[in-house]
Order: C-alpha cells, then sequence, then structure tokens
C-alpha cells in the first residue's frame, strides 16, 4: 500500500538534522509540501537545496521556536507560500543535562522554553486554520526519558512528560473537529543529540534495549508517516514508542 500525502502541508520544525531531517525527507517524498525549520538562515537555505535536489515541494525557513514573534511570522510566512498548515511535526527540541543540584535556572528555563512552550505555542497558532477547515493533524516528538526518568535530564524529562499530558487534554479539545493531536516517544537514536554520549555509556544504553542498537532516524520517521496519514485517522491522544523494546508500553 503507498501513503500518499499530497495535498498536505507540513510544518516540521527542526529539520536541518537528525530525526526532524528525516522525517521532513519521508513526508515529502510522500507528496506533501514541506515546511522545514532551521535556527540559521544558512541552514533554511540547505533544507531548501536538499528539497530541491530530492524533488520535494516546499522551503526551508528560520524559526526559533523559543521567540513568540518568530513563530507567528513564519507561519503567516508558509501560509502565503503553500496555504495554510494541514499537519505540524513539533519536532525542535534541544538538551540542557545536569544533575538537579548543579541544574541552573536557565538550563531549566530553555528546555521549558524550546522543548515545551513551542509546542503550546505552534499548535495554537496551527489550531485556528484546523478547526475552521475541520481537519488537521498535530504530532509533537516526545522521549523515552519522558516516561522513565533519566538521571541528569530531570529539566528534558520534565518537559516531554508535559509534552504528553498537554497533547492527550488538546485531543479531547479538538477531536470534535477531527483533528488528531498524537505524540512519538523515541528510545535512544543515533543522531546528535546522543553522538556525544561516550562509547561506555552508549553500551549501557544498548545493554537495557531488547533490539540491541540504537535506533535510526528512519525508524522514528516512519512513525510520523503513519500518524501524518489517513492510515490513523481513529487515533488520537496517543503515543507510539520507538524504542527497541527498551519501555514496554
Ligand atoms: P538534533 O539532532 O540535536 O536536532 C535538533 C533540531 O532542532 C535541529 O534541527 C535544530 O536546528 C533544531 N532546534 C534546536 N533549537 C531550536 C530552536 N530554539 N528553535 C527551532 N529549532 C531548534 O535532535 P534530534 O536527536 O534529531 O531530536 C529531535 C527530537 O526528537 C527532539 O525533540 C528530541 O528531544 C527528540 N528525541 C530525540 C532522541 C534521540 O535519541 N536523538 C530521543 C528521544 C527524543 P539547528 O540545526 O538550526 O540547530
Amino acid at each position: 500500500m503507498n501513503i500518499s500525502l499530497a495535498g498536505e502541508v507540513i510544518l516540521v520544525t527542526g529539520a536541518s538534522r537528525g530525526i526532524g531531517a528525516e522525517i521532513a525527507k519521508t513526508l515529502g517524498l510522500a507528496g506533501a509540501t514541506i515546511a522545514g525549520t532551521a535556527t540559521s538562515e544558512e541552514g533554511a537555505s540547505k533544507i531548501t537545496e536538499f528539497f530541491n535536489k530530492e524533488n520535494i515541494s516546499g522551503l526551508g525557513y528560520k524559526l526559533d521556536v523559543s521567540k513568540a514573534d518568530d513563530c507567528a511570522a513564519v507561519l503567516s510566512e508558509i501560509a502565503q507560500s503553500h496555504g495554510p498548515i494541514t499537519t505540524l511535526v513539533n519536532n525542535a527540541g534541544i538538551t540542557r543535562d545536569n544533575l538537579l543540584m548543579r541544574m541552573k535556572e536557565d538550563q531549566w528555563d530553555d528546555i521549558m522554553d524550546t522543548n515545551l512552550k513551542s509546542v503550546y505555542r505552534l499548535s495554537k497558532l496551527v489550531c485556528r486554520n484546523m478547526m475552521k477547515a475541520r481537519s488537521g493533524k498535530i504530532i509533537n516528538l516526545t522521549s523515552v526519558v519522558g516516561f522513565m526518568g533519566n538521571a541528569g535530564q530531570s529539566n528534558y524529562a520534565a518537559a516531554k512528560a508535559g509534552i504528553v499530558g498537554f497533547s492527550k487534554s488538546l485531543a479531547r479539545e479538538l477531536g470534535g473537529r477531527n483533528i488528531n493531536v498524537n505524540c512519538v516517544a523515541p528510545g535512544f537514536i543515533d543522531t546528535e543529540m546522543t553522538q556525544g554520549l561516550a562509547e561506555d555509556q552508549k553500551k549501557t544504553l544498548i545493554n537495557q534495549v531488547p533490539l540491541a542498537r540504537l535506533g535510526e532516524v528512519t525508524d522514528i520517521a516512519h512513525a510520523v508517516l503513519f500518524l501524518a496519514s489517513n492510515l490513523s485517522t481513529y487515533i488520537t491522544g496517543s503515543t507510539i514508542h520507538v524504542n527497541g523494546g527498551m519501555l514496554m508500553e
């Protein structure tokens, strides 16, 4: 069965690298028009170049999701170029790891602003048109850490768990308008976010994974593709766990 996203306009935040880049590529190759974001003009241009090379319809945009004005401005730019956003993928995320006793307030605040408040902000901005259209999908990237906790990541785990509660509430608010709100919770995936880990930390992690490997970005993009497609229209308020069996929910 071929999954077609033709006619969809999809915003993927943090599409310059890692999981977001693969999500943008996968959804674009399925026929959607993609607005992919990076935090720099250079990153945005590279996204546009990549889309052109792959014959994907869409453009790269510069966006800092922690800035309210940026979000509103970029969303109206996207709407002018491509029409209203039909699917939002909140993927952009950062880590600011530290043990609680050493965690500075700005490490806590950076994570809340970039990883959690951005999801509130962008969802609110796309929601109006989706409600009018009586259709739409919001897909939020959470993490296995939001479910299990992780020493040194109390800020990140709190934001990722917050995304799950937010998504369930929004799914209840918007279900009557035929808008699906779901999460994908990656385990440990091989990206720049995990490449900074020491070899012995990686080995310890892999020992906790029944499938005995880190995940690939494609593993996550495929779950997002399913949630973005009409194969998942009766799923809302749910989380798809993609973690090699590390956490069985
Ligand atoms: P990554 O490789 O570090 O890439 C992060 C992306 O987010 C980049 O495109 C980056 O843009 C963008 N970004 C960072 N700060 C931003 C901001 N303030 N505004 C807008 N965009 C911003 O991360 P990843 O590993 O692909 O992770 C993607 C998502 O999956 C995140 O939400 C992460 O928490 C989640 N996740 C990842 C893993 C994992 O093992 N990798 C596990 C669980 C969950 P620039 O390139 O311009 O900096």
